[in-house]
């Protein structure tokens, strides 16, 4: 008895072998420096913002090095699934412009090198550990639950290192004819990989982001296939995948690191070549109780999850550049220098991300934001609250849509000038911000947003005065002209130095009007440019809002 026939007794029906595969998915044909990445979550929840970042870093390194993109399902443990995970990671991704060129997603297969779903891939794997029983590198386990966790106290008594290795890699010693007796009497197992490691031996590897690292060498048989007929476990499927799908740089997180040793063992005992990896750090953030930095937690914080940018509406390519600076620090910088450029075309550089934590930070994701809102125009601007709107206001959307004009006016507001104004920081702050300058939402909440600030009773008479002169002027420059003048004709001075050389000339300068006509008309201390704002409200709405204030307490 052979390891063939034990091989040929596991997997009876799979007679495609490696090389057949080799033939099946070539090299790629790809110019020299190109990258083939990929994305390979798994569908067991929200998409994570670690997750986003090494999607981000991904596509970077593809984009940039005219290489390929491609996303993987690895749905290979099926108990953990969640529904529309995959869904939800296909529209984040689409959203982000993270589109990959090869995916496999509602039926449909883009790509060569399908199938992109894990557990479509089964007989491929199951041709892969077949060859490895024939070469004697992998082989039956019948140890059961009861035994191993047996074998684990011991160990863990004698104070010996725990797991399924060297002497205590009991089914290691089965003779074939012993293995293939107990399958044919249906005694259950699971196929173990047969490392050729040492543990008292170094194991030293680069990583793209952490540099050398130095970590024993695997000696543990771990299960590559939990029972019969499954699906294979992470480690094994990755390998087989990475391989067959030619990919170049595998970007995972960091708590991958610890299993190099033994995926380095699984590619040398197929001979094959593994890829570049960069083990990109933990996201970390400060405590917002302790003041120290810690791991962003799925838990405690909503802005591990990618849903949270967009409940908010942080603008994707906000986001992106929050990523971005934490990939690498000197991308803001470099995205200062070459502002017309897309962020694919950063040359990004593994060995310049943190090796040691990546430091997440909301108060500078909103500065980013606001920056880049301040540079969009009032149409891109309106269209993307909209959007938002649509989804998380139906009521805004539906003023944005039937006050198009104004709305567009309200986002020009300090906008078409050297340095825009930046409020804006998410699309779901916009309304509280503007909703003032909508008659309705200010009639509906004028009374209680008076009833805040100081009353403006003496000057009411006056503001109802300058209303009816009001009409619109074609600069601001003309209005101000105008209100000066209109001051000097009540016994106001049209300048608060004039008022203050002599005040017992004046009722008071042309502030303090501009100050009550804005409190009046908007409810707030501080706005924006206030012409602008009458340009939006207009002669008649300056006078209905005069006139509420006028008899709100009535
Ligand atoms: N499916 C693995 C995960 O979601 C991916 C790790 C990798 O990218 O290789 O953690």
């Amino acid at each position: 008895m052979t390891t063939h026939d034990l091989a040929d007794l596991i997997f009876p029906n799979i007679d495609k072998t490696i090389e057949d595969y080799e033939a099946i998915y070539p090299e790629r044909t790809l110019e020299e420096g190109a990258k083939v990445t990929r994305f390979a979550p798994s569908p067991t929840g929200f998409m994570h913002i670690g997750n986003f970042l090494s999607a981000v870093i991904d596509y970077v390194l593809a984009k940039n090095s005219n290489g390929v993109f491609y996303l993987r399902n690895e749905d290979t443990d099926k108990t953990r699934e969640v529904e529309n995970a995959v869904q939800s990671i296909m529209k984040i991704l689409d959203q982000y412009h993270l589109n990959p060129e090869e995916y496999e997603y509602d039926g449909k297969t883009v790509g060569h090198y399908g199938p992109y779903i894990q557990s479509e891939r089964k007989e491929i794997y199951h041709a892969f550990i077949k060859h490895l029983i024939e070469i004697g590198r992998a082989y039956p386990c019948f140890c059961t639950k009861e035994t191993l966790e047996e074998q684990r106290k011991n160990q863990e008594m004698d104070k010996e290192r725990t797991g399924y290795y060297g002497d205590y890699a009991f089914c290691r010693s089965l003779t074939i004819e012993e293995q293939i007796e107990k399958i044919k009497a249906g005694v259950p197992y699971v196929i173990r990989f047969k490392s050729s490691g040492d543990f008292e031996k170094k194991f030293l590897f680069d990583d793209l982001v952490k540099g050398r690292i130095e970590l024993p060498e695997n000696d543990q048989d771990v299960p590559i296939m939990k029972s019969d007929n499954q699906l294979p476990t992470y480690h094994f499927a990755h390998l087989v995948d990475d391989h067959l799908m030619r990919t170049t740089h595998v970007v995972r997180g960091e708590e991958w690191l610890s299993s190099v040793p033994l995926h380095i063992d699984l590619f040398k005992a197929f001979g094959f070549k593994p890829p570049k990896y960069i083990h990109i750090p933990l996201i970390m953030k400060k405590d917002e109780e302790t003041g120290n930095a810690r791991k962003i937690s799925k838990r405690k914080d909503p802005e591990a999850s990618m849903q949270y940018y967009e409940e908010k509406g942080y603008p994707t390519l906000a986001v992106i550049e929050a990523i971005m600076t934490i990939a690498n620090s000197n991308y803001e910088e470099w995205h200062q220098g070459h502002p017309d450029l897309p962020f694919t075309a950063f040359p990004f550089s593994p060995k310049k991300m943190s090796s040691s934590g990546a430091y997440f930070d909301l108060e500078k994701l909103d500065n980013l934001s606001k920056n880049y809102i301040s540079k969009l125009t009032k149409e891109e601007v309106y269209e993307q609250v909209l959007a938002w709107a649509r989804k998380y206001d139906f009521d805004f959307a539906q003023h944005l849509e039937q006050e198009k004009e104004r709305s567009l006016a309200i986002f020009n507001i300090e906008r078409e000038q050297k340095k825009p104004r930046k409020d804006f920081v998410h699309w779901s702050g916009v309304k509280q911000q503007i909703a003032y300058l909508y008659d309705d939402y200010f009639f509906q909440d004028a009374k209680k947003t008076y009833q805040d600030l100081q009353d403006e009773e003496e000057e009411s008479d006056l503001i109802e005065a300058y209303a009816k002169e009001y009409h619109p002027f074609a600069t601001e420059s003309e209005w101000f002209e105008h209100i000066k003048n209109f001051a000097i004709a009540h016994h106001y001075a049209p300048s608060p130095k004039m008022y203050q050389e002599d005040p017992s000339l004046y009722k008071g300068h042309v502030g303090m009007i501009c100050e009550a006509l804005r409190h009046i008309i908007t409810g707030r201390r501080e706005t924006p440019n206030l012409y602008q704002i009458l340009n939006i409200i207009g002669p008649e709405g300056l006078m209905k809002r005069i006139q509420f204030y006028q008899n709100r307490k009535k």
